[in-house]
């Protein structure tokens, strides 16, 4: 047995193949990378019950993640999030199987750990030893912590809008942060110089093939918790979409394993804000591709992304599983948040309250049909977002006692 099957990268345009032994970013032609792996061997070696003695983080998918030596794993424990039950949330939206993916109590807050943990560990592995990232925030909070853990210098640019409670995350990690005003795709163009300026590994989104790997595992870990058995529809927060491209790179690989059935594949549903809405617009459409969403902007900013390089994937994720895509107003964003704490106790992030508000508004129009299987990404924890919260709080001098408390219901 091989720690790791993968064979080799490929490119998702053009017919182009590439050796993963060496730092790749970007095919010739312009277009991501993806990482193949002998999944014909892996079927024949392997079967998914011996995962059950593994442990529980996203390592125990090692032959189908791109790290070849075990030494070279940088982590922080992460993965194997719960899949959980959302009762009284589902009884109100008229769905009755709904879950949530609970990428909140991930290492940094994030689901961004899992990308981090892999791209940061196969970039241990390649021998790198500087990288530059631009970022909305969460992405560079996780690849600094990460980087800190492999003694990696990084180099990290993040809107200047970016919440207080990151900028200090990102500088507390040690990494050499600068913020930009402007948005995400402005940080991008200050990456990409920098990268050639200083030979540093552009670690932007898509720019390095291996993030998404390490954001596949939330399609194995959906699966393996559903007992190998694919649920119908998938709501995503999409942002850049390499989660959602990612889950369904490995729902399609788990088809190939037969590790799931080869017929039922989960419709991929990408929820975007208002404010910033590019492939639910390229989706309305008809379109292949998105264009640049101008002066966009959310209070969900890890989905604040005007144009995303790996755009084309998600649209094909979404028209090959007959999805859709869905784009929901920032207040009803934080109306659903507030909901879904108070009813849940599920401290979720604005990002995954967007997807659950999709998952209530699809049902209303009959797209989700009563007894469908429902999974919600909750892509991060909400307490990362406090510093949009004004509340006003009674205070009690020490010899004050409470004089009534309003009634319960
Ligand atoms: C980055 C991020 C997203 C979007 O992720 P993509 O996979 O890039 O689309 C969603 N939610 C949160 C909290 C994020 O940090
Ligand atoms: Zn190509």
């Amino acid at each position: 047995m091989m720690f790791s099957y993968m064979t080799h990268l490929s490119c998702s345009k053009c017919s182009r193949t590439y050796n993963p032994d060496t730092v790749q970013q970007l095919c010739e032609c312009g277009s991501p990378l993806l990482v193949n792996y002998d999944l014909k061997k892996l079927a024949k070696d392997f079967k998914p019950n011996e995962l059950l003695i593994r442990n529980h983080d996203l390592w125990r998918y090692h032959e189908l993640l791109p790290v070849q030596s075990p030494e070279n794993i940088v982590s922080l424990g992460e993965g194997m999030t719960p899949l959980i039950t959302m009762k009284k949330l589902g009884s109100d939206m008229d769905i009755a199987h709904l879950y949530m993916k609970d990428e909140g109590i991930a290492p940094t807050g994030t689901f961004k750990a899992r990308g981090a943990a892999v791209g940061v560990s196969k970039a241990k592995e390649l021998g790198v030893k500087g990288l530059v990232m631009p970022t909305n925030g969460n992405a560079g909070a996780a690849w600094s912590l990460y980087s800190s853990k492999a003694g990696i210098q990084a180099v990290i640019i993040m809107p200047g809008s970016a919440p207080a409670m990151i900028r200090s995350e990102v500088a507390s990690a040690g990494s050499h942060l600068y913020l930009v005003n402007g948005v995400i795709s402005d940080a991008g163009k200050i990456a990409a110089k920098a990268a050639a300026d200083f030979h540093l590994y552009d670690v932007s989104t898509l720019k390095e093939p291996y993030r998404i790997e390490g954001k596949k595992t939330m399609g194995f870990e959906i699966a393996e918790q559903l007992h190998w058995e694919t649920p119908d529809v998938i709501l995503y927060p999409a942002g850049g979409g390499v989660g959602l491209i990612a889950i369904y790179k490995a729902f399609k690989e788990l088809q190939e394993l037969g590790w799931v059935g080869s017929k039922k594949m989960p419709r991929f549903v990408a929820v975007q804000a208002e404010g910033c809405a590019p492939i639910v617009k390229a989706w309305k459409e008809g379109k292949r591709e998105s264009e640049f969403w101008p002066d966009s902007r959310t209070v969900a900013f890890g989905i604040n992304v005007p144009k995303a390089l790996g755009d084309f994937l998600v649209l094909q994720a979404i028209y090959e599983t007959n999805g859709c895509a869905l784009a929901v107003k920032d207040e009803d964003i934080l109306k659903e948040q507030k909901n879904i704490i108070r009813k849940e106790g599920a401290f979720i992030c604005p990002e995954g309250a967007a997807a659950f508000l999709a998952a209530r508004k699809l049902r209303k129009i009959g797209w989700i049909k009563e007894n469908e299987r429902v999974i919600v990404i909750n892509t991060g924890i909400g307490l990362k977002y406090m510093d949009n919260e004004e509340i006003n709080l009674p205070v009690l001098q020490p010899d004050e006692s409470i004089d009534s408390l309003p009634v319960l219901p």
